[in-house]
């Protein structure tokens, strides 16, 4: 298998316009295989390997990243949180993806356990709590990070936010025209909003947020099965119904929470 990776990487290379590989080295991380390239312009890039031997490109990372920022020593695995050898913090290994930032993988079906476990973890060994005796640098460091995986945490706990920060891995968005849906649609959202202002007392209350909540949990269903289709254009529809359908679950909770009703 290595030998036909080896044997193909030098077309991808050439392909990539990335210049002569100077070193490579392969290594194992969470049972994937990788591969690990120096050029010739002293800039790093990092492969999966997969078992059938092709290839996918990861990323490309600037050598700093592979190097501890305070001792230098070369990093046995680009996602460690402390160095090996000094044991101080090191900078994220990905701000823009938050799924590998939790080391999760990259779908809209989370298993939000994993998350809520990998973040505790994280934010555990990172709290800027932990560095009030450190240096301004390892302070700053678990500063960014902490308020880094913050918001890595409130992306991806809420569907929406998720949904919405899988497109941006895809390179998509919503566009602002794509937010006036159908008429009808806006006509539906209206009338559940004014029974919700008409509401008499909270048993109706609640019965029209249990009723919203089972829409925005179907309206999930089916964005999970766009994205695993890659229906991308399916799933932005899906998404702005879900945006409305949100605004109404924050509606009434509101109104509820005034008038000091938990639901
Ligand atoms: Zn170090």
């Amino acid at each position: 298998m290595l030998k036909f990776c080896l044997k193909n990487m030098d077309i991808l290379f050439s392909q990539s316009a990335k210049g002569v590989i100077c070193q490579y080295q392969f290594y194992l991380e969470r049972r994937q295989l990788f591969l690990l390239t120096k050029h010739a312009n002293n800039s790093y890039s990092s492969l999966s390997v997969s078992t059938h031997g092709a290839f996918s490109l990861l990323r490309f990372s600037h050598a700093k990243m592979l190097k501890c920022w305070k001792c230098g020593v070369e990093k046995e695995a680009i996602k460690e949180v402390f160095c090996s050898k000094c044991n101080f913090i090191q900078e994220p290994h990905d701000t823009k993806n938050f799924f590998q930032l939790f080391d999760i993988k990259e779908s809209f079906d989370i298993d939000t356990k994993l998350l809520t476990n990998s973040y505790r973890r994280l934010q555990n060994i990172i709290h800027p709590d932990k560095f009030s005796n450190k240096s301004s640098e390892e302070k700053n460091i678990s500063q960014e990070y902490s308020s880094l995986i913050n918001r890595a945490y409130n992306t991806l706990q809420l569907p929406l936010n998720r949904a919405l920060h899988i497109l941006q891995l895809k390179g998509e968005k919503i566009d602002e025209d794509q937010k006036v849906v159908d008429t009808e649609f806006l006509m539906k959202i209206m009338e559940i909003n004014e029974e919700i202002e008409n509401a008499e007392n909270p048993e109706q209350l609640k019965m029209l947020n249990e009723q919203n909540k089972r829409v925005i949990s179907e309206i999930c269903k089916k964005i999970s099965i766009c994205f695993k289709n890659n229906d991308i254009e399916e799933a932005k529809r899906y998404i702005v119904q879900l945006k409305y359908y949100n605004s109404i679950s924050h509606h009434v909770n509101g109104i509820l929470r005034t008038r000091g009703i938990v639901d």
